[in-house]
């Protein structure tokens, strides 16, 4: 079985990307190969973030690698927080901080469109290779459910009733953002494989 580093310790993104890779591949965590460093993610686009850490991660280990970068984009508020989803509530915020900010911003507001984006940056055999996967939904009024992480309990995809952090998590895997992008890159890898 073949390594693969991933340029996280998000426990819920491992399990996710491990499980649309499935056993040809054995993910690595930044802990499992003792990296204790912040990995810059200065970039102003998502997709800049994802090559940004992606490149970190090869430079210094030299290790078959990729990364994520990740942002919800919200219609009404000019598809913020987008690159800047993870500290939206400020330095140091929580997930319930970033979900109370857009809350309040949303408040009163009828247009709830937002859509997640993901972009995967994969450094195989020396090359980069990007991979996207985009999810369309709304943002709720309420935070409902305990799954999941982030904006989950406030982000209900187009065609469902539930949230994310409603839903099973094999069913968000399979239609999320990052579980679209992961699958790209698992097709990619496995025809890379047969020749
Ligand atoms: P990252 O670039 O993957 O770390 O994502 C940036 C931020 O977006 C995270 O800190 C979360 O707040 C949010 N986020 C990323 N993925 C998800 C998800 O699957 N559900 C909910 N929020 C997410």
């Amino acid at each position: 079985m073949s390594d693969l580093l991933f340029a996280t310790n998000n426990q819920h993104k491992l399990r996710e990307v491990q499980e649309i890779l499935g056993g040809s591949f054995r993910i690595l965590s930044l802990k499992d190969v003792s990296i204790d460093i912040e990995i810059p993610e200065t970039q102003e686009t998502i997709e800049g973030n994802a090559i940004q850490k992606a490149r970190f991660i090869h430079e210094l280990t030299g290790l078959n690698c990729f990364a994520d970068d990740t942002g919800l984009e919200i219609a009404a508020l000019e598809q913020r927080p987008g690159v800047y989803s993870a500290r939206y509530g400020g330095e140091g915020c929580s997930f319930d901080d970033n979900v109370a900010k857009i809350l309040g911003e949303l408040e009163g507001v009828e247009n709830r469109q937002a859509c997640f984006r993901t972009v995967i940056c994969l450094i195989m055999d020396g090359r980069e290779n990007i991979f996207e996967g985009r999810i369309d939904g709304e943002i709720t009024t309420v935070r409902r459910g305990k799954d999941g992480f982030g904006y989950d309990p406030v982000f209900m995809p187009a065609g469902y009733t539930q949230t994310f952090a409603e839903m099973p998590p094999y069913l968000k895997n399979g239609i999320s953002h990052r579980g679209r992008a992961a699958t790209r890159m698992s097709h990619f890898i496995a025809g890379k494989k047969q020749t």
